[in-house]
């Protein structure tokens, strides 16, 4: 007890002395003295998702102690409920299969959907960065399923899933972390702020151990209070791999007012946490304003389908159109409507074409979460009754939506027809979900370099000492993240953090 509030006092004696910058981070103006440290580490590791748990074990495997702090009971973070489907040029699935691949093909199709709002660099880093992160993984543990899978975007099949989902990284990530004699990982201790030297180099981070995180606070990073305040010395550095805010309204709504309460099925503590303490210690923040719309079936088998508003029975958006203008739509529409989730109709043709067959059985045998649950009904009259859509309304319009299919031309919304594979709402049995868009993915935080370093807001160069990966760092991706590329992002840049990091001097 005595030594513990003498060496409180220490420390404020030392913070007292310190400079507070612009951004609330704080610069000390001495040398902290040894025994002002609660706990010592070489790198402290933020997060224990993908990102955190590659940036952890590289880091360790180069011989750094390393820590990592998870806020939260349980670790794993969204990745740990992600499926966790991954774009890997070259996987030995690829090669048993004749399928050739370059990194810069699927640079090139990450690229394509950026809306041009991100350097090449990264996208091409990740690309080239996969076959590695690959091995890496069945190293550490991991097992494959031994399909390979063609998702829309993609110009080639290269994506690849691990048995149990994210479950399936996770554990013998953590397994294997756990092996690092001079490791650890804390759970329940978040990371609040970052500490710098007089030189402006990170040097380690304000906790709080024992955090109790708790939903039902509106602002849960700035009210929550719990747990007691430790102060951790990173001797080499800290990498920031605290994943994304989809959960935090008060940033999504100060980012774009219309999104403000939309859901997300991301992991509960998918709050900003991480990325004020980043904002705060000085990082550049980029494309905060940027999500990733998700529907609980893949965003590439809407098209097959027929979009109806209940209250009317009419279309109201080309269903094939981009995430982003299908997703606006339906929240517009239910806006409008009293809150009416408008209805999403396929025949008995248009489920062939489902690329992503698993969420579709998921659905059909209603085990689909967020909405994604699939009815079927033998007749277009007895769906609309369970879903108080006026039948002959319904019946009209899809009258016109095959005459437009069979004409090639959508003259309501200008869907591609041509692409329509047969699809259509004529062949019963009928099916019909109400998908609502969600959020899964936040774009933005804050700006790395492609070594995984931290931008400065003010000087924008690297912060010394300072690394982010995965849904931590922000501008990789741009306009829309292409399917399948968030888990390589968090592991090819948690495994080049690892590396940069522990090559630091003490
Ligand atoms: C349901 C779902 C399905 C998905 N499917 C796919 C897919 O198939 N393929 C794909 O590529 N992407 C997918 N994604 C996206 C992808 O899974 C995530 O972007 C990725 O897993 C994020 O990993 P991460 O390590 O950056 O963050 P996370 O896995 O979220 O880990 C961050 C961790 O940091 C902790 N943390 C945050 N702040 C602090 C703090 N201040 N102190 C201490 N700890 C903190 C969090 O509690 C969390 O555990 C999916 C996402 C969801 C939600």
């Amino acid at each position: 007890m005595k030594a513990a509030s003498s060496r409180r006092h220490l420390l404020k004696a030392g913070l007292a002395t310190c400079t507070v910058l612009p951004f609330g981070g704080v610069l000390s103006q001495e040398k902290k003295e040894e025994h002002l440290w609660d706990k010592e580490f070489d790198v402290i590791v933020v997060g224990s998702g993908v990102a955190g748990l590659t940036a952890g074990i590289t880091a360790a495997e180069n011989g750094a102690a390393t820590l990592i702090v998870e806020k939260m009971g349980e670790i794993g973070g969204s990745s740990r409920i992600s499926q966790c489907d991954m774009a890997i040029v070259g996987s030995p699935l690829q090669k048993k299969l004749g399928i050739q691949d370059k990194p810069e093909w699927l640079a090139a199709d990450m690229q394509k959907v950026s809306g041009g709002l991100t350097d090449p660099e990264y996208a091409l880093t990740i690309a080239k960065g996969t076959s590695a992160l690959f091995n890496f993984m069945v190293e550490h543990g991991v097992i494959f399923n031994d399909t390979l899978m063609h998702f829309g975007g993609h110009s080639v099949k290269r994506t690849v899933y691990p048995v149990g989902g994210g479950k399936g990284i996770i554990r013998p990530l953590s397994n294997s972390f756990a092996s690092f004699k001079n490791s650890k990982l804390i759970t329940r201790c978040k990371a609040e702020s970052v500490i710098y030297d007089g030189d402006g180099r990170a040097i380690g981070l304000k906790v709080r151990t024992n955090y109790l995180f708790n939903p039902l606070l509106d602002s849960e990073d700035t009210e929550n209070k719990t747990g007691s305040v430790k102060y951790f010395k990173a001797r080499k550095g800290i990498v920031f791999a605290s994943g994304g805010y989809c959960r935090d309204n008060s940033i999504v709504s100060a980012e774009v007012p219309y999104l403000k309460g939309i859901s997300s099925n991301a992991q509960i503590g998918a709050t900003g946490s991480g990325l004020r303490a980043l904002l705060e210690a000085g990082a550049y923040p980029v494309h905060l304003s940027l999500f990733r719309f998700s529907f609980p079936i893949s965003y590439t088998d809407i098209c097959w389908g027929m979009y109806v508003d209940p209250s009317s029975g009419l279309r109201f958006v080309d269903e094939g159109g981009n995430r982003d203008k299908i997703s606006m739509a339906i929240l517009d529409q239910k806006k409008k409507n009293g809150n009416v989730t408008p209805v999403l109709i396929y025949d008995s043709a248009a489920i062939k074409n489902f690329h992503d067959q698993r969420r579709l059985k998921r659905g059909l045998a209603l085990k689909n979460t967020c909405g994604g649950n699939i009815y079927k009904f033998d007749s277009l009259e007895e769906l609309a009754k369970a879903y108080g859509i006026p039948v002959v309304a319904l019946k009209e319009q899809a009258q016109r939506y095959n005459k437009m299919l069979d004409e090639l031309k959508d003259t309501e919304f200008n869907k591609d027809m041509k692409a329509m594979k047969g699809a259509g709402v004529r062949k019963a049995p009928f099916y019909a979900m109400q998908a609502m868009p969600f959020i899964a993915y936040t774009a933005g935080g804050a700006k790395i370099t492609p070594q995984a370093q931290v931008i400065s807001a003010r000087t924008f160069k690297p912060i010394k000492g300072l690394y982010a990966a995965g849904e931590a760092a922000g501008g990789i991706h741009g306009a829309n993240r292409l399917t399948c590329c968030s888990v390589i992002d968090c592991g090819v840049f948690g495994m080049i953090a690892g590396t940069q990091v522990s090559k630091q001097e003490s």
